[in-house]
């Protein structure tokens, strides 16, 4: 069989940059071309790290998770691997009235200890006692694919509420009572793992290989620089064999009789890593249909200054913290980036606030950019007790951010897959997993099948 001719890659997001690369890796003994088409001027997608006030703070994600072995094994390909940074000891806090610290021995929000709950002062009495009725509840069922459903049935409304919400639901965007439970590993496994979920979150602590370093990591140019040395060992390793083209959006793709035609090229196989929104206008029939059904959240991340002398003491060993939904008006969640990253800490003892607005169910795009700011900085004035400055505030917003894995989401995804022909992969953030090495572990996977498909 010859060699396929092209593979264009449709979208320059982490997803479509890593299926680029590994493209590149697949196809290296061969004249194959990879064409990576992005609509916008720039590469990275929700991936944006500019200059705040001289020092570079991404506008999105910041770390990515270092116990998957995805991203740090991209970074280490490209050739950043030694140098990606982790968060300081800093703890991070949950706001109920004021800040409590996370509760230890936690799994994604799941207590696994009483005792530490009831430390935490972030569960009331009432919530400890029906928390504690885990122990003795039948098995709960799970057909609904629920979260919220799940953990309101083992630990009642403040667990749900004040921690496995605060933390899923700052991950994803989402009200866990939307959201499936099948879609969070995590939160997958402990409520398959028994009858308890305490007592199988124990069990499975002791018997899991003791995990030791640090949990995320990020380079220390911020996260775009994921993107751009990736992007150039894509153009190391395929020279001539490669083609980059930004600035272009796909607004056809039709299938021939012998592959597929994107715009005016010709091409064997295709990976579309756009979000499912814009993927629906892409394809057609069900499937186009199906995808066009994908609900989004929308969030805003407001960046600000605090002055050295408006931080107060109390403050200091922070990284930052979460708001639940039942005490959240726009804001769900502030991180303290220059006391969460070393490489941040400003000279003049100032601090970078990266302050979240909006999840599903709290929209917040309609508001326009100066009551965007006003409640980022009145909300978090008033959680912290301190005077924040407005003059040098940085808005980013991420509308269509985070697609909702409504209950019954893969199923909903393999129902989709089985209507394409398996030379056209669907990848990226609104599919297997929203996260960075997620994403990356989807590119390559849909380069591979693509690859696969193409050599048979
Ligand atoms: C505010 C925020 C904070 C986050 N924080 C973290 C974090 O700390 N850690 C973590 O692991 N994850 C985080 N995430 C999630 C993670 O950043 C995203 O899930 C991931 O970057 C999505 O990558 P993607 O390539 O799948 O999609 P995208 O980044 O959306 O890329 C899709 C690309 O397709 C392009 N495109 C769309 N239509 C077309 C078309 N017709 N033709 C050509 N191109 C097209 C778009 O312009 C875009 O560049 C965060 C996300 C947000 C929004």
């Amino acid at each position: 069989m010859p060699a396929p001719s092209r593979i264009v890659v449709i979208g320059g997001g982490i997803t479509g940059v890593a299926a680029a690369h590994r493209l590149t890796e697949l196809t290296n003994q061969s004249s194959t071309e990879v064409v990576l088409l992005e609509a916008d001027d720039r590469l990275g997608g929700k991936i944006k790290t500019s200059e705040f006030g001289g020092t570079r703070i991404d506008e999105g994600a910041d770390a990515f998770l270092l116990r998957t072995p995805h991203a740090v094994q991209l970074a280490s390909e490209v050739g950043i691997g030694n140098e990606l940074v982790s968060p300081t000891a800093a703890s991070a806090a949950i706001w109920a009235g004021k800040l409590h610290s996370i509760p230890s021995d936690l799994a994604l929000g799941v207590p696994t200890s009483l005792m530490s709950i009831a430390k935490s002062g972030l569960i009331p009495p009432i919530g400890l006692v029906r928390a504690a009725f885990d122990l003795v509840r039948p098995a709960s069922r799970l057909d609904h694919d629920s979260i919220g459903e799940w953990t309101r049935n083992r630990f009642g409304h403040y667990v749900h509420d004040r921690l496995v919400d605060a933390l899923v639901g700052s991950i994803y965007g989402a009200d866990t009572d939307r959201f499936s439970l099948a879609a969070v590993p995590q939160l997958q496994t402990l409520s398959q793992a028994g009858r308890s979920a305490i007592l199988s979150g124990r069990r499975m602590r002791a018997s899991a290989p003791a995990q030791t370093g640090p949990i995320f990591g990020a380079p220390p140019l911020g996260m775009e620089q994921l993107i751009t040395s990736t992007i150039a060992d894509i153009q190391r390793r395929g020279e001539d064999r490669v083609r980059i083209i930004s600035g272009t959006p796909c607004e056809s793709l039709q299938q021939a009789s012998d592959g597929w035609i994107v715009n005016d090229l010709t091409a064997d196989g295709v990976i579309l890593a756009t979000p499912a929104h814009q993927t629906a206008s892409l394809v057609t029939g069900n499937v186009s249909t199906a995808l066009r059904s994908f609900e989004t959240a929308d969030v805003v991340i407001v960046t600000v200054r605090v002055a050295a002398h408006h931080w107060p003491d109390h403050l200091y060993g922070r990284s930052g913290y979460l708001v639940p939904k039942s005490q959240q008006r726009l804001v769900t969640a502030v991180s303290f980036a220059s006391q969460k990253w070393a490489h941040l800490a400003q000279a003049d003892g100032s601090q970078i606030l990266r302050i979240s607005l909006g999840r599903d169910g709290l929209p917040v795009q309609h508001l326009d950019d100066a009551d965007l700011v006003n409640h980022a900085v009145e909300e978090t004035g008033a959680h912290l007790g301190i005077s924040i400055d407005y003059s040098t505030a940085r808005i980013s917003r991420w509308t269509h951010a985070f697609t909702q894995y409504r209950p019954h989401h893969f199923h909903r995804i393999s129902e989709i897959e089985q209507q394409l022909p398996t030379t056209l992969q669907l990848a990226g953030a609104s599919y297997r997993g929203i996260g960075i090495p997620a994403c990356i572990a989807d590119g390559r996977r849909a380069a591979e099948k693509v690859v696969a498909m193409l050599a048979n």
